[in-house]
């Protein structure tokens, strides 16, 4: 088993018990986020989980974070092997604009283990504006990578797997990436630059939003407007239900949603072309009143 075109729930250790719920489709697989997420993962391994699992320490988040230049812990590459994860992932910290010291620490570290996957959590500008260097970087290194881009402006697909993202994830795999990661919600789909402000409008944590294929973004459920789901949660009713149901509910709707468009990536042809005539269309559907903010085309 392994990761390659894998689109990943990620997860928080809270959400154990409903694993096999919001990832139990083929196709997909499982990201526990935080410092026991190896925890979780050796429970649903125990219960009998047969997809991919991860677990993300997220030492790079929040008003605590590490700069990417600490040392990456043996000891949590060792945890996440025992507990039975598919791959392990580096507690790295995070790689400030322009901060190359971080980036080649953490690859440089990355490559004591065989099968490490190198996580890289990076300011916009490495995605915005120094593409070319970070990719070249990761090449020359050669080690698998997994990409956390801090809100910013927009930016272009780009061919690694990305790890706590929103729809652009799956954006990365029509470009090439071999797998991805959509957080279930708004606080595991983000990268907050820090100090975050708060800005009105901004909901962070227990926030439900609603995942709308049309529009290609997850929009809060009090603000879904027409449509209907033909999705096996929502039994062609329209999505506004979602407005009344349980988070749960919500969030299997959008596991099921991002599914169903995974599998339409799986079958394209051109995914290239698809994924782009894909965002096309989401653009010129008249959209307002505006969904979740979109730091970047998620
Ligand atoms: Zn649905």
């Amino acid at each position: 088993m392994d990761l390659h075109e894998r689109l990943l729930v990620q997860v928080s250790v809270r959400d154990v018990y409903d694993a096999a719920t919001l990832a139990g489709h083929p196709g997909s697989g499982l990201v526990f986020t935080g410092q026991a997420g190896h925890d979780a993962v050796r429970m649903v391994r125990r219960a009998g989980y047969e997809g991919p699992l991860l677990a993300d320490r997220r030492r790079y988040a929040g008003s605590a974070r590490v700069r990417g230049t600490a040392r990456l812990s043996a000891d949590w590459i060792a945890d996440q092997v025992e507990a039975g994860a598919t791959a392990p992932l580096t507690d790295s910290g995070y790689i400030g604009e322009g901060d190359h010291e971080a980036l080649h620490t953490i690859l440089e570290q990355s490559l004591q283990w065989d099968d490490a996957i190198a996580v890289l959590p990076v300011h916009a500008r490495w995605v915005s504006g120094d593409l070319g260097t970070l990719l070249r970087t990761v090449a020359d290194y050669g080690s698998p990578v997994a990409l956390v881009v801090e809100d910013g402006p927009p930016y272009p697909p780009i061919p690694l797997p990305l790890l706590s993202a929103g729809v652009a994830a799956l954006g990365a795999m029509a470009y090439g990436a071999s797998w991805g990661a959509i957080g279930v919600r708004e606080v595991l789909r983000h990268l907050y630059p820090e100090p975050h402000e708060a800005r009105g409008g901004w909901r962070r944590g227990g926030a439900r939003s609603a995942f709308v294929v049309e529009r290609l973004e997850f929009v809060p459920v009090e603000r879904l407007r027409e449509g209907t789901c033909g999705c096996s949660t929502c039994h062609g009713r329209p999505l506004r239900h979602l407005a009344e149901a349980e988070e749960l509910h919500v969030n299997t709707h959008n596991t099921k949603a991002l599914h169903g468009l995974h599998n339409r990536l799986l079958r394209a042809t051109h995914r290239e072309r698809w994924w782009q005539s894909l965002t096309e269309a989401a653009a010129n559907t008249t959209a307002p009143p505006k969904g979740e903010p979109r730091p970047h085309p998620s």
